[in-house]
């Protein structure tokens, strides 16, 4: 019979992930904390150990299940709680391992509070089907306020997927696409401005889909609208679209904006029509490329990053040639790469013709080299340029410089006091090597 816990209790939480899955273990570290509890980190002792785990591939799984063994490792006598994607997915699994105490899968914050204080009432494994019929749940997970050691914050505006690509667990995991309305959306915005974020990045599961669930419907871009309008903050940054949900008229806001970065992460995962259509995407290379190309004309100095899945299930040498080549000649600045690896359960993984591992590794790596070629160019052409540097609470390891981000994610170290730390500041970049780029705070007449 487990016994209610005295507080105050010290919590080691980790993360596996997306972004999404760090805003949700602020949003449960914040309310632990509020609860009377201590934060500390994962390395060290803690009474509870909570793994917020990841589920986007096997290995991902396997990850969690490690954390979890050590967490029980470092203290016998810990609770351990297992909650995220994989437990959302997968309770039973998880629950077979010895060392979790407690399965709490996605959208229950309240029984991670509960388990944490062992209170008798939460049940071994508790998950709810995010995906059921008629029903939309809400998004549960929400109100994190401080994001520790980060200089940026994150906001969730937007939870689930409903597109069921070929390769994806998510919709699984997440469930259904749901908005956060935007009257909460700006309160939220407003909170975190009052904590002295600086930088704010809007987040999501399937952020293009947006506002589609609310009555009335809106859409991501009449929600960025207001942002600009209201500028809660001085930067804020939209994480990742799919090239099929960037309008003209978005394209036209970004163009225009002050407060929204020119930088948009567009998630293409191939260059090629024949792979697109089996990860059942739903765009073709000439709208990519035609998106591609108007983001590139309206906004010159933007970043523009994708995610590629290399060596998918059918994938040719000339099917990898033709993507190679589309990413050769687009405006696209850096690559997240991503050897395609079977997760049991998506309609990928029954897919024959699997692409063997040591073409996967050598395609990886050609993409890899190509995206640092691409992420260096870029950042060259801003020598002798000023940009406007958000510069971070702490200071580069190796050189103790000051290190930031442009607004177009272009990663500047310089010099100067920590009075510039979590402030913006114009820099003129000197020189580059790779994608980082060095340069000269511009001083302002009353600090010379
Ligand atoms: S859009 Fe596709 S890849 Fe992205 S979360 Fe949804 S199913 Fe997964």
């Amino acid at each position: 019979m487990s016994t209610h816990t005295a507080l105050p209790l010290r919590i080691a939480m980790t993360t596996l992930g997306c972004k999404v899955n760090q805003y949700d273990t602020a949003t449960i570290e914040d309310r632990l904390k509020a609860e009377g509890h201590e934060c500390v980190p994962f390395a060290e002792m803690a009474d509870v150990y909570i793994v917020n785990s990841c589920t986007v591939t096997n290995q991902a799984d396997a990850e969690s299940r490690q954390l979890a063994r050590r967490a029980k490792r470092q203290n016998p006598s810990a609770r351990v709680i297992m909650t995220g994607c994989y437990a959302q997915v997968n309770p039973k699994a998880v629950a077979k391992v010895p060392e979790i105490d407690y399965v709490i899968g996605l959208n229950r914050l309240d029984d991670i509070v509960r388990a944490v204080k062992n209170e008798v009432a939460v049940e071994r494994i508790s998950v709810s089907n995010l995906r059921k019929e008629g029903e939309t749940p809400r998004v549960d997970t929400l109100g994190a306020l401080t994001f520790s050691g980060q200089t940026r914050a994150f906001l969730k505006i937007q939870e689930g997927c409903d597109l069921f690509c070929t390769f994806c667990i998510v919709p699984m995991s997440r469930g259904k696409s749901r908005s956060v309305p935007p009257r909460v959306v700006l309160e939220q915005l407003d909170r975190l401005a009052e904590q002295g974020f600086q930088e704010i990045v809007l987040t999501g599961i399937h952020l293009g889909g947006y506002g589609e669930d609310l009555d009335p419907a809106v859409s991501l871009t009449w929600l960025l609208e207001a942002i600009e309008e209201r500028r809660p903050v001085p930067r804020i940054r939209v994480s990742s679209l799919d090239p099929h949900e960037i309008s003209d008229e978005l394209i036209h806001l970004l163009a225009q904006a002050e407060t929204l970065c020119p930088h948009l992460h567009i998630p293409l995962q191939a260059g090629e029509d024949t792979t697109l259509t089996r990860m059942r995407r739903r765009y073709d290379t000439a709208l990519a490329r035609d998106v591609l190309l108007k983001l590139r004309e309206a906004l010159p100095h933007a970043a523009l990053g994708t995610d590629l899945i290399v060596g998918f299930p059918g994938e040719s040498d000339e099917a990898f040639a033709r993507t190679f080549t589309f990413l050769e000649e687009s405006p696209l600045t850096y690559f997240h790469v991503f050897p395609y690896s079977v997760r049991s359960g998506t309609t990928a993984a029954k897919f024959a013709d699997k692409v063997p591992q040591p073409v996967i590794d050598a395609r990886s790596r050609a993409i890899r080299k190509l995206g640092e070629q691409k992420k260096a160019a870029f950042a060259r052409t801003f020598v002798g340029q000023p940009l406007p540097v958000l510069f971070e609470h702490t200071r580069d390891k190796n050189s103790g410089l000051l290190k930031g981000y442009g607004r177009n994610y272009v990663r500047v170290m310089a010099t100067g006091d920590d009075t510039y730390m979590n402030r913006e500041v114009a820099v003129t970049v000197t020189r580059t090597s790779g994608e980082t780029a060095w340069g000269e705070i511009e001083r302002v007449k009353s600090e010379e």
